[in-house]
């Protein structure tokens, strides 16, 4: 809340929520995968409730389908939600999205972290700076890095690239503003090497990147 806020108010650009716990497997009248609460949901309620903030456009880079806040904001569309999940969904408003990955990616013919880089670009790049959301959020799993739950064959540089795309939508789409939730993943040495160096890449100025 304090860091959706922060954002809402100016007092600074981005910033990113380090929680302990899932969210994105949290619906309306069920929980499920360590989500007990749906923060990413509560914060975008919060906002319109305080700040008048209407749009989001949430990137969901979990390994698995973000259930609960689909199940949500599907009658919602004032949110964006592009997720990054292997299946292949576009809601009629086109307002909800379930991307599929790349058969090289699961078949190991090529680079993984450059192809689910580019998934997430094509998939979510144009479609926010169109939707022109208040905020972007990105929900930042990071269960498809190698030896994980969601193991996709992805490394760290998956995730850096990740944050540099987040950064450069926000800055084309939401005037800058994006809030990265920490989602999925289990492994205290994986998050350990993972987790500074997305934040530090999150404090950069593109113009540094
Ligand atoms: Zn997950
Ligand atoms: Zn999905």
């Amino acid at each position: 809340m304090a860091a959706a806020e922060g954002i809402a108010d100016g007092t600074f650009e981005r910033a990113f929520a380090f929680i302990g716990a899932g969210g994105h497997h949290a619906g309306r009248d069920y929980f499920g995968g360590y989500c007990c609460y749906n923060d990413v949901v509560i914060a975008i309620a919060h906002l319109r409730a305080t700040r008048g903030i209407r749009r989001f456009a949430i990137l969901d880079t979990d390994a698995h389908h973000g259930d609960g806040t689909r199940d949500l904001t599907e009658q919602d569309p004032a949110v964006l939600h592009v997720c990054i999940c292997g299946a292949s969904y576009t809601s009629p408003d086109g307002t909800k999205v379930d991307v599929p990955l790349p058969a090289a990616l699961w078949r190991g013919t090529g680079d993984p972290d450059a192809l689910y880089i580019e998934t997430a670009e094509a998939a979510f790049a144009e479609r926010a700076a169109a939707f022109r959301p208040d905020l972007t959020v990105w929900y930042f799993g990071f269960d498809g890095h190698r030896g994980d739950y969601g193991d996709m064959g992805l490394s760290a540089r998956c995730f850096l690239g990740l944050a540099d795309l987040a950064c450069r939508v926000a800055d084309e789409a939401s005037g800058g503003r994006l809030l990265t939730v920490l989602g999925g993943g289990s492994r205290t040495d994986l998050a350990t090497a993972l987790i500074p160096p997305v934040i530090e890449r999150l404090g950069r100025r593109l113009a540094e990147a």
